[in-house]
């Protein structure tokens, strides 16, 4: 099961904001048995976003998750450039815009604004790829969507952190399917990478695991993550690496 994940926003590629999304969403879909395979991020460009969606499709995904550039401003044209690569037209969805008259109804009682009416920039948001199934913001405005084209599950969200993990969980997580793969982080005892190196390629020969090893600077321990598709896989592999007489202590 492999995924991509694609972070729209010219304040990314700037390095103002720093791309927290796609961490979050990455050991999420890790977690829940998927490989992410690549992380792209491009700006508020149409012509690049399409681009780059062209290219994410053609390695054929099962998921990519899309976030960022949701909002009612000019330079927020996700949805416009995902209809537009998956040659679909922009169409109005009755139920979001409902729910975008009611989000900015509760905020003008709340006294956050002054002007609760739908303005341009607001009904904007309303506007999915035909066909999406829209997905929904408990923490803000603009709904997400969730588009099938060609096998790939495109999901679109916003880019403030507080909605994309919100959207995240309820509605993006649900539909993934169950788990199965699973990671182990263990602390291996060994004082350099280089020693580890060998017994590590023998032990991906010869088991269904990957293994990410990440030094901790010299002294005495390595960090490792074995991820594989069952306990009992992982568990062969670390007994693999024990008889190689690398002793282990769980978690860091
Ligand atoms: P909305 O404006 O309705 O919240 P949006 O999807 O248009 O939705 P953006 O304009 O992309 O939101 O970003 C809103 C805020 O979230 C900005 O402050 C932005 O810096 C931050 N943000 C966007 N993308 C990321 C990201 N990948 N990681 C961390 N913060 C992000
Ligand atoms: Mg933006």
């Amino acid at each position: 099961m492999f995924a991509e994940i694609l972070t729209i926003g010219d304040e990314l590629l700037t390095g103002n904001t720093v791309d927290s999304n796609s961490a979050f969403i990455a050991q999420k879909l890790t977690e829940r048995g998927y490989w992410v395979r690549r992380k792209t991020t491009v700006g508020d460009d149409v012509e690049e976003i399409k681009k780059v969606i062209h290219e994410i499709l053609d390695r054929k995904p099962e998921v990519l998750i899309i976030s960022g550039g949701l909002g009612p401003t000019h330079d927020d044209v996700t949805m416009l450039a995902v209809a537009e690569a998956l040659g679909k037209n922009l169409t109005l969805c009755e139920p979001c815009i409902e729910r975008i008259k009611a989000f900015y109804e509760r905020l003008y009682k709340e006294g956050y604004i002054d002007d609760p009416k739908l303005n341009e920039g607001r009904k904007k948001m309303a506007y999915l790829p035909e066909g999406a199934v829209p997905l929904e913001n408990t923490e803000g405005a603009a709904p997400g969507a969730l588009i099938e084209h060609g096998g790939v599950k495109i999901f679109v969200l916003p880019g403030m952190p507080r909605e994309m993990k919100a959207m995240l969980e309820k509605e993006v997580l649900p539909r993934l399917g169950e788990r199965k793969f699973i990671q182990r982080k263990l602390l291996a005892e060994i004082t350099d990478e280089s020693k580890l190196a060998p017994i590590l390629i023998e032990t991906l020969e010869r088991f269904e695991v990957r293994i990410h090893s990440s030094p901790k600077g010299f002294g005495k321990y390595i960090g490792i993550i074995i991820f594989g598709e069952s306990e009992e896989e992982i568990e062969k592999a670390k007994a693999f690496m024990e008889e190689r007489g690398i002793r282990f202590e769980e978690g860091w």
